[in-house]
């Protein structure tokens, strides 16, 4: 069997372990970057938590520090300093400890390397009592209440959920740009290249039937991983296609107690002048409209392309709708529709 030498290992390896023909990573380097990437993400959440609210002192700067060094160090183990118990975590030091080098991932300027440093570089007591002192607070900043209320306090701070003149909807293009670059980069480019695979060349791609085959992964990145709904919650129905730009979908959405009480607070403090019902809603249907961007951009690609010279943009339309507010909950129904205007 044909081999390769994977990038960041640096270890030949069959073909067969390969993640792709292009990107000459190993499927075990690939599983160290995921993990990689998932703790480095909630890392950078909480460093900016802390920011915020400046409690950022530069002996915290430091240990974070170091967390971040340990997770370059673990990931590449495939450990995850997050989710790994504190017994575990002294299992991994000690292997560690038994050898003079110790290998870790490395992510500069946007890209993955093996780096090596020497045992004596650390200070292992040091290592564990850091992060058993910083990994409950950052998993806790991180959890989905937390994001929930943050995002709610940003939006309501500077829109007060005012819908008129899409003030709503641009806030909440600001969020995504000062907040949520990357997932949402990564967002347009899945959608990008998979329209891109099924374009025949002198027709509009089927951005419909695109859109339908992967309506879940799209509205669950936006809805779950761009904007901080819960994807326990989250529900994806009857998608549909009309035309090849045309595409409906029922999405639903249960606020939970915590979610509506937040809503009602923040209304209150910002001096909202709607109800909490009103603003879930707004709030919700604004975010689903957000995948405009994207689509925008798509039209303009490929009538470019076509040297199609008509103006054009994509609208989301709400085709019908139900609410239910009790005490408990807040249930929200949308059936969309998505198309070229
Ligand atoms: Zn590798």
């Amino acid at each position: 069997m044909s081999s390769f030498k994977c990038k960041i290992c640096v270890e030949k390896k069959n073909l067969g372990d390969s993640v792709s023909l292009e990107s000459k990573i190993c499927c075990t380097c690939f599983t160290s970057i995921q993990i990689h990437q998932r703790v480095a993400s909630k890392i950078s959440f909480y460093k900016k938590i802390l920011k915020e609210r400046e409690e950022m002192t530069p002996i915290r700067k430091n240990k974070i520090k170091l967390i971040e060094t340990m997770n370059n160090i673990f990931s590449f183990s495939r450990g995850d300093i997050l989710q790994l118990n504190m017994g575990d975590i002294s299992y991994f030091i000690e292997e560690y400890g038994n050898n003079d080098q110790i290998s870790a991932l490395r992510f500069w300027k946007g890209r993955y390397s093996l780096k090596t440093y020497d045992r004596s570089y650390f200070n292992f007591d040091k290592m564990i009592k850091t992060i058993k002192a910083y990994q409950n607070r950052i998993n806790s900043s991180n959890q989905i209440k937390n994001k929930f209320w943050r995002f709610v306090n940003i939006i309501a701070k500077e829109s007060k959920f005012v819908v008129l003149k899409d003030l709503l909807k641009i806030k909440l293009f600001e969020y995504i740009h000062s907040e949520q670059k990357s997932n949402y980069t990564w967002l347009k480019d899945f959608i990008f290249e998979g329209v891109a695979r099924i374009y025949e060349p002198g027709l509009l791609p089927n951005i419909a039937l695109y859109f339908f085959n992967n309506y879940e992964r799209i509205f669950s990145t936006l809805m779950t991983q761009i904007f901080p709904f819960d994807k326990e919650r989250i529900s994806f129905d009857f998608p549909t296609v009309n035309s090849r730009t045309d595409f409906g979908l029922k999405l639903h959405y249960r606020y939970n107690s915590q979610e509506v009480k937040f809503i009602k607070d923040v209304a209150e403090i910002f001096k909202v002048k709607w109800d909490e019902p009103h603003v879930s809603r707004f709030l919700f249907i604004n975010c689903i409209k957000t995948i405009t961007g994207i689509l925008d951009e798509v039209f303009k690609f490929y009538y470019k392309k076509l040297k199609i010279r008509s103006p054009v943009r994509s609208i989301v339309n709400i085709s019908g709708s139900q609410q239910k507010s009790t005490k408990k909950y807040d249930e929200v129904t949308y059936w969309i529709a998505l198309r070229e205007w």
